[in-house]
């Protein structure tokens, strides 16, 4: 069966706090909690990708305001995914070391950033490259039991008895505003789309339920106990952006567009049922059908079928393209 614990010994820091006070929530629920958020994203990635370490260092690369990375950094640490150290410069400062946990998330940027330049095709966003081979790279998904590649399609997933999408909170701060957040450029971009759907947690937990067969308006009010209002939005632009379609009577189904977004809530999956502790029952189990093997996920690369890991890959910067591109 798929672990719903990881096993490890829990740290000294607090579990999970963002609900505190409310019902035990499962680690997917958790993950929605702290991952639903662009600006969390984009602190990530640059994480990865240009190794910032410092507060000033973000702030800089995002145009972020001070109070919103402020909260953002501690919301991390205490989610054990950022670790602050202090050195000296003058008087003390502290910088934010990824943990073990926050070093393992590289899979799940790595899916969005395939996705994203498999479908929404954006000029002027970095290149992968695959140090083994050499190439830019499109990683893709496959099982670790049969090392087939794995897609929505041929993958059954089932969600525990105690899993209820309805307990994924969504603090204050953290709801859309009329106002769209402006995004950065910089040197990496913003993976405009993948924000859309990933950057904020209403947005994630509508996509996840969409892979987990909901279909209608009305079921998805009831399982996600989300404002019709709200509701109604989140499936407006995911209609916009290709990633639903709308049918007869309030149907949405996912195109393959959606559906290639897979890869990415696969692996989320896998890293919150690993990391991150929650009550049993409440695991959502995803399985190759063709073999039958619990999801064990594998990034490969698309041109030498290489399995990818964290260190085996490096970052090309856009090449300028001609004006208007
Ligand atoms: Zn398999
Ligand atoms: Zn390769």
């Amino acid at each position: 069966m798929f672990p719903v614990l990881s096993g490890r010994p829990r740290q000294d820091t607090a579990p999970p706090a963002a609900h505190p006070s409310g019902p035990a929530i499962s680690a997917i629920g958790q993950a929605l909690g702290i991952l639903g958020d662009r600006w969390v994203l984009l602190i990530l990635q640059r994480a990865f990708l240009l190794q910032v370490r410092t507060f000033a260092g973000w702030r800089d690369e995002l145009g972020i305001s001070e109070s919103v990375l402020a909260a953002r950094l501690k919301e991390l640490v205490t989610h054990g995914i950022f670790t602050p150290v202090a050195y000296r410069d003058g008087r003390t400062r502290y910088e934010y070391r990824l943990t073990d946990a926050g070093l393992r998330l590289w899979r799940y940027l790595v899916a969005i950033y395939s996705w994203e330049h498999g479908w929404a095709r954006r000029q002027g966003v970095v290149t992968l490259i695959h140090d083994r081979c050499g190439h830019g790279t499109r990683p893709y998904l496959t099982c670790g039991g049969c090392r087939d590649r794995m897609s929505a399609r041929d993958t059954r997933t089932e969600r525990g008895p105690l899993l209820s999408f309805a307990r994924v909170g969504v603090p204050r701060h953290h709801r859309r505003t009329a106002t769209p957040v402006r995004l950065p450029a910089g040197r990496l971009g913003s993976c405009p789309a993948s924000m859309e759907i990933l950057g904020d947690r209403w947005s994630t937990t509508v996509l996840a339920a969409a892979f987990l067969g909901v279909k209608r308006f009305v079921d998805f009010q009831t399982e996600l106990g989300i404002a019709p209002s709200v509701l109604t939005d989140r499936l407006r632009r995911f209609c916009e952006l290709g990633v639903l379609e709308a049918g007869v009577t309030r149907v949405y189904r996912l195109t393959d567009k959606g559906l290639a977004f897979f890869d990415v809530l696969a692996l989320l999956t896998d890293w919150a049922q690993r990391e991150l502790p929650a009550p049993d029952g409440s695991a959502l189990v995803i399985t190759h059908q063709s073999c039958g093997t619990p999801l064990r996920p594998v990034l490969r690369c698309d041109v030498c079928d290489g399995e990818l890991e964290r260190h085996g890959l490096s970052v090309e910067a856009p090449v300028p393209g001609p004006a208007g591109s």
